[in-house]
């Protein structure tokens, strides 16, 4: 727990959020500006900054977010028409929340990547 981080808050329950899916550890939540129909958030309850730090101090809870979005993703409907999973690092990635979380994002067309 890192008192001023905003997700740590959240998985304390001091921030309010819509729980859509939660274990031992890991939670998802509806991204509070979604940038599609169907924007969650999968985020490990320990802290790590980034996927990177992530995968590298606990490959095993990188990989247990990575099945939490698959399991997410099914139970939104998203798999039939497909969605996108992306982690966002650093200031050049656009993250500006630094404790690591996957976007889950679907329900409609979602084009080409851009950077
Ligand atoms: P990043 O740019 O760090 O990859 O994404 C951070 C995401 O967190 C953004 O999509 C933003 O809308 C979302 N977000 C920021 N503050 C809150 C909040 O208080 N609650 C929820 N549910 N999402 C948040
Ligand atoms: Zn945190």
């Amino acid at each position: 727990m890192t008192n001023d981080c905003l997700f740590c808050r959240i998985v304390a329950g001091e921030i309010p959020a819509t729980v859509v899916h939660e274990t031992d550890r890991t939670l998802a939540f509806r991204d509070i500006g979604p940038k599609a129909p169907v924007h969650i958030l999968v985020i490990p309850k320990a802290h790590h900054r980034d996927v990177a730090e992530l995968a590298t101090a606990d490959p095993a809870l990188a990989g247990e977010v990575l099945r939490i979005c698959a399991v997410v993703a099914e139970a939104e409907g998203l798999p039939e028409r497909g969605y996108r999973v992306l982690f966002n690092v650093g200031e050049h990635g656009g993250q500006e929340v630094f404790h690591v979380h996957a976007h889950i994002l679907g329900g409609k067309p979602l084009g080409p990547m851009v950077a």
